[in-house]
């Protein structure tokens, strides 16, 4: 079983002058427990890849506390695989070579991180692209490829920050799907960061909302479209659903500093 963590955690950053600090994130409570598939969504500055990298181990809270199944985090780990909006490939190995990488590091003989990764390039649709330099992929499936890479030590946590920025719109739906279905069949933690609000919507177990200076999570939500799809595969339907536009226009109006005015909007939806 599986749990992370975050205890009343406050990051400072220097500031540009001296003596100057950023108060990056304020006061933060988050658990994500095992199967928990929880986004981020703020504007930026809000101290999203702050709190990612805290949970990678890249830096240190100020104060408060980080656990990883009870224990604290002390660094990076490989119970903890990332994803970064540009991929972190290695463009001189082919897809195998990189899936395999992790695993050469830690000594695993030949023949059997091959099978792993094999399996996990299996799991994002790559099982007949083995052999295709990263330079050969197009950019959704450099992205599947770093996905497959952060499963390759069977880590209890997936990390990804903007992963599907840089895509393009259909690319994007195609592996939000193929995200829920690699969640579904690891049952793996998640904690995901987008600048999308529907994207949040339909991937997220666990919606939330953070706003910036100092960084705090203002708001939260449990939400189930990210089963609705796995029972029916209709991501259309689900995204033009009445509760899914409500919530969508809803989360945008505390994105733009209007929440007063969605909270009316939806109330009508619901009532009209
Ligand atoms: P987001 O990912 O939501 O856009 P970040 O977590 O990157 O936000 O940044 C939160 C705040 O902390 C911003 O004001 C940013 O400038 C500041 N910050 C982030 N990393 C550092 C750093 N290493 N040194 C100084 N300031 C930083
Ligand atoms: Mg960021």
């Amino acid at each position: 079983m599986g749990c992370m963590q975050v205890k009343n955690v406050n990051v400072m950053f220097p500031g540009r002058r001296p003596g100057e600090r950023v108060h990056a994130l304020d006061g933060i409570d988050l658990t994500i427990g095992d199967g928990e598939f929880v986004v981020a969504l703020g504007a930026s500055g809000c101290g999203k890849t702050t709190l990612l990298s805290l949970m990678a181990g890249f830096i240190a809270p100020s104060s408060g506390e980080m656990l990883l199944n009870g224990r604290p985090v002390e660094g990076p780990g490989a119970d903890r695989g990332v994803v970064f909006q540009k991929h972190a490939l290695l463009p001189w190995l082919n897809v195998l070579d990189n899936a395999t990488f992790g695993l050469k590091l830690q000594r695993v003989p030949k023949a059997q991180r091959e099978e792993i990764a094999k399996r996990n390039l299996a799991l994002v649709g790559l099982q007949d692209f083995h052999r295709h330099m990263i330079y050969q992929l197009s950019g959704g499936m450099q992205q599947r490829v770093g996905i497959a890479r952060a499963l390759t030590c069977d880590p209890a946590m997936l990390l990804m920050d903007e992963p599907m920025a840089a895509l393009d719109a259909l690319t994007r739906e195609t592996i939000q799907e193929l995200l829920l279905d690699v969640w579904q069949r690891t049952q793996k933690m998640l904690f995901f960061i987008t600048h999308s609000v529907e994207e949040a919507l339909f991937l997220a177990s666990r919606l939330i909302v953070m706003s910036p200076r100092p960084g705090r999570i203002t708001h939260s939500y449990d939400l189930d479209f990210n089963r609705r799809f796995l029972a029916t595969r209709d991501a259309r339907a689900i995204k033009s659903s009445p509760d899914f536009i409500e919530m969508r226009e809803r989360v945008l109006g505390i994105i733009y500093g209007d929440e007063r005015a969605a909270h009316h909007a939806a109330e009508e939806l619901h009532h009209g």
